[in-house]
């Protein structure tokens, strides 16, 4: 203990000397960061060695000597491994409010991939604009969201399968948000208004994003009651639009199909062996984060037959919690059960109430639901094809938006030993960067931009609860972006060198 105090203080006061440059004379503009255990994003083994930063990129990597003049940062041993990539996240929203992306940089987090679930929140060109006048702690990247697309062309009218016409009018704005720098299509098929498309007019649209050299990513058209064949549906979109495809927070997301990853994995991997490039990405939760309508695939919401089916087999009433409703906000926090029991109603029947009386335009719910089983979460995170994303939002109030790569270096890592620190690096930076076609971020080597997330592997941690949703992670040191500290100390810097990250070849 006392050792371990003494050392402590001994790398204060060595990072207090070190963060110092030492001469003056040549100008370097260089930073190097010395006695570093690199972690490169590879999956290789962490090797002892110094990185070298010039600007935004990294240049020089292994045994590397100070130069005159160069900015030192001692390391101290200390893990350092490109910045996260988060696969699928929604912290765009209320990034330009809350630029310095605390909750984000504060797990290691530099880049998001937004646009997620069928929903852009700016179409492409417009968020790029965005990032251009008022940029970011992070980086962002955008699909282009098939839903926001629906809407457009086909307004309130949605409740169909497009005509030829509209599938043509999608087109042209998919091929608008792939000009502008769009990764390729994103569809929420579980929600309105991407659930009422076809497959084939899913495809036509996939198709377009190809043209491009874009991918497709789907939250899938059911992750519980239809999950087998909305996975058969992914495996033939990839397979008729010739692309690679990305099940997107992957879940076996219904009571019937726990324990049944062996299934879903042997689905994925025939696909894979027919060709078909299909992956996955994963949040660490058994608990997911939507609204109340889509326990309805069918969007009978007065059915009490779906009601019920929907608390027995999706997730039950003590499982359910509101987590927004502007009718009653005094209800947030509670339990679909404990609401039952507080208006003298059974669960359906209460369920059935609140989405009545949530129905009106701008009225405002969202939930959190058990979907999953630790034990299913964890065959499906060691998948080697699976990255690891958020799901989280700056504005919602699941752990997950401020504690799911930490807490897959908590749990899987250090813990459970499920994923060697290597592996489960890598599928936080150079798999998920490869899973959107980003060769220059992701990883550390010469010529990568200089992202980069300085951490203790023995100290990592969420802190984020549903009791406690705003605690910030610990354990990650520093972080940089395009060879920028956003984060130092536990807080924010207050910089904003985020860069909108166009698709490669735009
Ligand atoms: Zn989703």
């Amino acid at each position: 203990m006392i050792s371990a105090r003494l050392f402590a203080g001994i790398a204060c006061l060595a990072m207090l000397w070190s963060g110092v440059a030492f001469g003056a004379d040549s100008g370097a503009t260089t930073t190097l960061i010395v006695n570093a255990s690199i972690v490169d994003g590879t999956g290789s083994p962490a090797r002892a060695g110094a990185v070298r930063i010039d600007g935004d990129r990294i240049v020089e990597v292994g045994e590397v000597e100070p130069k005159h003049g160069e900015r030192v940062i001692d390391a101290h041993g200390l893990t350092l491994a490109p910045g996260f990539i988060d696969a699928h996240s929604h912290h765009e929203e209320g990034l330009f409010e809350m630029r310095d992306a605390s909750p984000v940089v504060s797990q290691g987090v530099t880049t998001i991939v937004v646009g997620q679930d069928g929903s852009m929140t700016y179409p492409v060109k417009e968020l790029f604009e965005r990032m251009q006048a008022t940029p970011a702690a992070v980086n962002v990247a955008t699909f282009v969201g098939h839903g926001s697309v629906r809407s457009e062309v086909m307004g309130k009218d949605f409740k169909r399968h497009a005509t030829a016409d509209e599938i043509a009018r999608m087109r042209s704005l998919v091929a608008e948000g792939m000009q502008a720098g769009g990764l390729g299509l994103a569809t929420g098929l579980e929600y309105d208004p991407g659930i009422y498309s076809s497959t084939e007019e899913v495809v036509e649209l996939a198709k377009e994003a190809r043209r491009f050299g874009g991918r497709y990513i789907s939250h899938v058209r059911s992750e519980d009651r239809y999950f087998w064949e909305a996975l058969d549906e992914i495996v033939r979109i990839g397979r008729e639009a010739k692309m690679p495809v990305q099940v997107t927070h992957m879940k076996l997301a219904m009571i019937d199909w726990w324990g049944q990853s062996e299934r879903f994995l042997g689905v994925l991997e025939r696909a894979r062996a027919e060709g078909i490039d299909v992956t996955g990405d994963i949040y660490p939760y058994d608990y997911w984060h939507s609204d109340l309508t889509v326990l309805f695939p069918k969007r009978d919401f007065t059915n009490r037959e779906s009601a019920q089916f929907a608390l027995d087999h999706v997730s039950p009433p003590d499982g359910i919690i509101l987590s927004r409703y502007s009718p009653e906000p005094g209800l947030v926090g509670l339990s679909l059960a404990e609401i039952a029991k507080r208006k003298g109603m059974d669960p359906a029947a209460t369920l059935m109430d609140l989405i009545a009386r949530s129905s009106d335009e701008g009225a405002d719910q969202a939930i959190m639901g058990k979907g999953m089983t630790y034990e299913d979460i964890a065959a499906l995170i060691v998948w080697p094809h699976a990255s690891i994303c958020s799901d989280g939002s700056l504005t919602s109030m699941h752990p997950r938006g401020r504690g799911a790569f930490t807490k897959v270096l908590r749990v899987y890592v250090r813990e459970q030993k499920l994923l060697s620190l290597e592996e489960a690096i890598r599928k936080m930076t150079g798999l998920s960067a490869a899973h959107i076609g980003l060769s220059d971020r992701g990883v550390i080597r010469p010529g990568a931009y200089a992202d980069l997330v300085l951490l203790d592997p023995a100290t990592v941690a969420d802190r984020s609860t549903p009791e406690d949703p705003l605690a910030l992670s610990v354990g990650i040191e520093k972080v940089w972006v395009n060879g920028v500290v956003v984060l130092e100390g536990g807080k924010a810097t207050g910089v904003f060198p985020g860069k909108a990250i166009r698709r490669p070849s735009t």
